[in-house]
């Protein structure tokens, strides 16, 4: 079984992002620069701005981490969203989901300005997605493509089994998955909570992308022998034995699968780490983009 260490394949992503910001700034250019707003205090979210800025700062990007009060009003975030818009000097936007149920997340993504939506979010760069026209890809099947590509996964012709169908992962992945890519060129089924036949269409798969959010979901009797599986979940399971009170569970159960499975990637570990490479990638695009395209090189 070959394992699908996100580390190595993040490591490889960011290392290449490093080496072109010092290229940039040797020339005098400014460094790349992520903005994230985080809104209340969610333990999930806390911990996933912290490591996407952690990162940015690792390779050499600016970032900013705007905070707003669980209670702050849906116009007052809109208002700094069309801020960040306006300022030349931020090139990538993210709003970390989920949002509080007052404000509707919908209208916040619509404020991006598409050519800073480093998440790939927006309709405009999900449509663009749709017709196979470059857009900023949503990080987390962007990162798990690039993972494809790293590992030298062939995917051509294979059946994908794509489980979720959220805007941010299963819905975009099914979508590269059935492109014409390196990492895609597959037949793609896309599997929801409405799904009748789960297991007999997993056991069928040569690639399961499990994105659910359902611990220890998919086991050893719902593959077949060699089945690349591709691990999205990411679940706090409680544990009183763990320093923080808790563990972090994958879709899929590991132990069981691994003797059968081709290719797993590990969570933590795996998908995860891609998800920040793709962020990262993404912003390196904008600021090429919005910045550098416009110097007089
Ligand atoms: P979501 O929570 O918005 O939706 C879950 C999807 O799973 C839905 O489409 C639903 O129809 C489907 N589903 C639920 N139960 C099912 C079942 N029994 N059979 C078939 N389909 C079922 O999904 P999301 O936001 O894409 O998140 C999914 C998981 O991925 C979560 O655990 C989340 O924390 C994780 N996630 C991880 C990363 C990462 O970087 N690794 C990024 C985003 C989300």
């Amino acid at each position: 079984m070959i394992l699908l260490d996100g580390k190595l394949a993040s490591q490889n992503v960011t290392k290449a992002l490093k080496q072109k910001v010092e290229q940039y700034t040797n020339k005098g250019f400014r460094a790349p620069h992520l903005a994230a707003i985080l809104v209340g205090s969610n333990g999930a979210s806390e911990t996933y701005v912290a490591s996407k800025i952690k990162n940015c700062e690792a390779i050499g990007f600016a970032s900013s981490l705007v905070r707003f009060d669980e209670t702050v009003t849906q116009e007052i975030l809109l208002r700094k969203i069309e801020e960040l818009n306006q300022d030349s000097t931020i090139d990538g936007i993210l709003v970390q989901l989920p949002l509080p149920k007052h404000i509707d997340e919908n209208q916040v993504i619509l404020k991006i300005n598409p050519d800073k939506d480093v998440d790939g979010f927006h309709p405009i760069n999900a449509g663009k997605l749709m017709q196979g026209i470059p857009s900023y890809i949503p990080a987390t099947p962007y990162g798990m493509t690039m993972m494809l590509d790293f590992f030298n996964i062939d995917t051509k012709g294979k059946h994908a089994v794509v489980i979720g169908r959220s805007n941010i992962v299963g819905r975009p992945m099914s979508v590269l998955l059935s492109g014409n890519y390196t990492f895609g060129n597959c037949t793609v089924t896309l599997c929801h909570s409405h799904t009748h036949n789960l297991i007999e269409l997993c056991k069928q798969a040569d690639i399961i992308v499990a994105a659910l959010g359902k611990p220890d979901f998919i086991d050893d009797i719902m593959i077949k022998d060699g089945a690349i599986l591709l691990d999205v979940g990411i679940t706090r399971v409680d544990d009183e034995t763990a320093v923080k009170g808790f563990r972090i569970k994958g879709d899929v159960n590991f132990e069981k699968v691994k003797h059968k499975a081709g290719a797993v990637s590990p969570v933590p570990g795996g998908v995860g780490l891609m998800t920040i490479a793709g962020l990262l990638t993404n912003t390196m695009k904008a600021y090429e983009q919005n910045y550098i395209s416009e110097q007089n090189l």
